[in-house]
This record gives structure tokens, sequence and C-alpha cells, in this order.
């Protein structure tokens, strides 16, 4: 084992990120692995040809010190900015920017869906769906949504008891660019399908067009878990253009499903955590259904897994 030891973050969302940076600046060595093509998970950014949607987590807001102290920071190197002049703080040029900021460096293998977690001799191996197995490590963290950690664990043999407790709510997300423009940056007219029609392109530093990022509410996303996405888009279009009271005319229009998206049921703790195995697991679902909640699980678990890695396993 090197000197501070080596661990194995799985998920590149801001709760993997803010871990792995975390263990990191403490002289880990890590490793982080995603199923995604780039970082961020729901903190996500799509770009087609020209244009650019959040189709994820739409701002952020902090609520604690720790987390206004890493806005600050994001703010000073231009990663964030405030949106529209309020508390609400977006990455720039992306919601994806601040988890690539925290990432910097360390390497990250994506396209990686991680299949089954193996011990041996007091250390972890991680396989993947291409039945590669990457190892060893001296600790893991698992910094999916809930289901997604309760499916890996189950694979591998494992458990960390509460997993299970935590449920989360889908989201069908629209992406539309358009010349109509709504009354203000953000409206959330919460009918039967609309939970939010936000102006993705009154964000700062975005690119030049209007563009528009629509959400369903749970309970619409629910009914249409599994509705054809071409339906989809024709449904939550006609009905944002009623809460608009405007033809969008789309040059452009996409619907995305998050199946995880908002947490219903938070574990109300800052993770889980084994020190026996050194295999912890954290991400929104620990804390509540926001970017700041995953970022504090995944620097509560770094701390976890730092007060270990340095005695003997
Ligand atoms: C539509 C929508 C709107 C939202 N709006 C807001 C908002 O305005 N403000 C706010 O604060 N929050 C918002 N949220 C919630 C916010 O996005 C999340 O709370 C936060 O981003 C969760 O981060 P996380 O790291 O816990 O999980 P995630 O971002 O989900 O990261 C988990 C990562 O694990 C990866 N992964 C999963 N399984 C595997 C596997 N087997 N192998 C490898 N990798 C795997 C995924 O690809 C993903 O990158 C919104 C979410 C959605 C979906």
């Amino acid at each position: 084992m090197s000197e501070h030891g080596r661990v194995a973050v799985l998920g590149a969302g801001i709760a993997g990120a803010a871990a792995a940076r975390r263990l990191s600046e403490a002289g880990v060595r890590v490793r982080v692995f995603d199923k995604g093509r780039g970082v961020g998970g729901r903190m996500a950014t799509r770009r087609v040809d020209d244009v650019q949607f959040d189709h994820g987590a739409q701002f952020m807001r902090a609520h604690g010190p720790a987390f206004a102290a890493e806005l600050d920071r994001w703010a000073q190197r231009g990663i964030v900015a405030p949106w529209a002049g309020s508390d609400r703080y977006v990455g720039v040029p992306g919601m994806t920017e601040p988890v690539r900021g925290l990432l910097a460096g360390i390497p990250v293998s994506s396209v990686t869906t991680i299949v089954r977690l193996r011990r041996e001799r007091a250390r972890w191996h991680v396989e993947d769906a291409s039945g590669t197995v990457h190892g060893p490590f001296d600790g893991v963290a698992i910094t999916f949504p809930a289901p997604q950690v309760a499916t890996l664990l189950e694979a591998s043999g494992v458990a960390l008891p509460g997993v299970g407790r935590a449920a989360y709510a889908p989201c069908w997300s629209l992406m539309v660019a358009t010349d109509a423009s709504p009354p203000d940056v953000l409206i959330e007219p919460r009918t039967d399908a609309i939970g939010l029609i936000a102006q993705d392109s009154s964000k700062p530093g975005r690119p030049a067009g209007r563009r528009l990022t629509v959400h369903a509410t749970p309970e619409w996303s629910r009914r249409h878990l599994e509705t054809p996405r071409e339906a989809v888009v024709a449904e939550l279009l006609g009905a944002a253009e009623d809460i608009l009271g405007t033809g969008l005319r789309p040059s452009h229009a996409e619907a995305h499903r998050w199946r995880y998206a908002q947490v219903e049921t938070a574990l109300r703790k800052p993770c889980l955590y084994d020190p026996d195995l050194r295999l912890g697991a954290a991400g929104d679902w620990c804390l509540g259904a926001r970017i700041e909640a995953a970022y504090d699980s995944g620097e509560a678990l770094a701390r976890g897994l730092l007060a270990d890695l340095g005695r003997p396993a």
C-alpha cells in the first residue's frame, strides 16, 4: 500500500467529485469511474451543434458555510456566476463546469459502468461491464443514486444498511431552441405537467440564441416514464405553449428522461460508511434533493475514508 492509499471513487457527479478532490488533496491516489461520456452526472450540459442546454440541475444555492465558501472560490475562478442577479448560481459556461473544476488533474475513466466489487486480502477490485477488473484499492466510495448503489452492493454480496430507504422521483426534461421568450428567466407554474420553465439562454456565459428548458412534474414524469420520447416532446411542448400563451415553433426540441431525478425520501445522514471494509456511499439521497447536499455528502465520505486510511486494514 502506498503511503496514503488508493481509493476508487465510483460516480463523477458532484458527490463523487467532492470526495475525489478532498481525498486527492490529502495525498490519496484516486481514480474516478463513471458510466457517462463526461463528468457532472445530473449537473448536466448537453451541446448539439451550436445549441446548449442545462437539462438536469438548473442552479445551486448555498445554505451552509462549506458550500458557500466553495461557491465563492468557483466564482473567483469564473466557473460559476449568479443568474440574473439573484442568489442562484449557475456553472459557466454550463452546469457541468464546477464538477470539471473539482476533478481537474484527477484520473477519470469515463464510459465505464461498474458492475461488481470484489474484496481480496482486505483490498478492493472493481469490475466494469466489459469484464475488466481495476485495482487494487484500499477503499471505495460509491456515489451513484441510491437504487444504483443497492444494485451494485447486491451484485457484490456486500451490504451498507440504510441504502434501501432513500427514494427518488423521475423527471422528463424538454430542451427547446425557440424565438419565443417567457416573461421571466424562471417560472414554476406547477400545473399537472409542468414544474419549471427556465430561460436557459439567460444564464451567464451562454452561446447566442434563445433556448428554454422545461421540466415535467414528478407526477407527470412518473405516469409517462415509458412513453416514447417523441410523444413526450409533443405533449410537453403543448403544455408549455399553453402556459406561455404562445407557439414555440422550435428549431430544435428533444427530451431526456432522468429516472432518478429528485430525492423524495432522504436518509438524513451525511453518508454511509463501514470503517472495517473501508467502503462507503454518498450522494444527494443522504441529505436531500440539492447539489449542496450531494457535495456535503461526498465531503463527509472522504473524511470517513481519510480517518481510516492511515491505520492497518
Ligand atoms: C431535472 C433535474 C433538475 C434538478 N434541479 C436542481 C436544481 O435546480 N438545484 C439543485 O440544487 N439540484 C437540482 N437537481 C438535483 C441535483 O442535480 C442532484 O441533487 C445532484 O446533482 C446529485 O449529485 P450526485 O453526485 O449525488 O449524483 P449524480 O449527479 O447522479 O452522479 C452520480 C454519477 O454516478 C454515475 N453512475 C451511476 N451508476 C453507475 C455505474 N454503475 N457505474 C459507473 N457510474 C455510474 C452516473 O453516471 C452519474 O454521473 C436536479 C436534478 C434533476 C435531474
